[in-house]
């Protein structure tokens, strides 16, 4: 696993995404999405070369948390928003396209419908007990 810094990556060029940058702190930006799910769509990173959650350090987690907390209060005062979801999309079947970690931050208000954990073409079905206790089962 490797932390260096990949030239090629997005999130490690900082003139290209200069311009979006809402706030820092030490480890962290919270930038603008170019490609928003809805207005005001952030997007919390390690400044550092992190492609995934599993390789971030635990200080600089806690910094890349205390950024999206940033988020979420500059949204709550300035927007009057105070409902996020909060996503980070791990792997390139699970949606991710850069490869440098990035925490989704979607503020919510309650005329937008589309949720990113809902799936617009499928209900959302209710387990049964007996899929319940097999998945925990075989999870746990
Ligand atoms: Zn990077």
């Amino acid at each position: 696993m490797s932390s260096k810094q990949s030239n090629k990556c997005v999130f490690c060029t900082f003139s290209l995404f200069e311009k979006q940058i809402i706030h820092q702190t030490k480890d962290s930006f919270l930038i603008l999405d170019l490609f928003p799910n809805c207005k005001y769509h952030l997007l919390a990173i390690p400044k550092k070369h992190i492609s995934n959650i599993l390789e971030i350090s635990d200080s600089e987690f806690l910094d890349l948390k205390n950024i999206l907390k940033i988020g979420e209060n500059i949204l709550s005062e300035k927007v009057g928003i105070n409902n996020f979801n909060l996503v980070i999309n791990q792997g390139k079947k699970a949606g991710q396209e850069i490869f440098h970690l990035h925490w989704h931050l979607l503020p919510r208000t309650e005329n937008e419908t589309k949720n990113p954990l809902k799936t617009e073409s499928k209900e959302l079905r209710m387990l049964s007990k007996e899929e319940i206790e097999e998945q925990v089962k075989f999870l746990s």
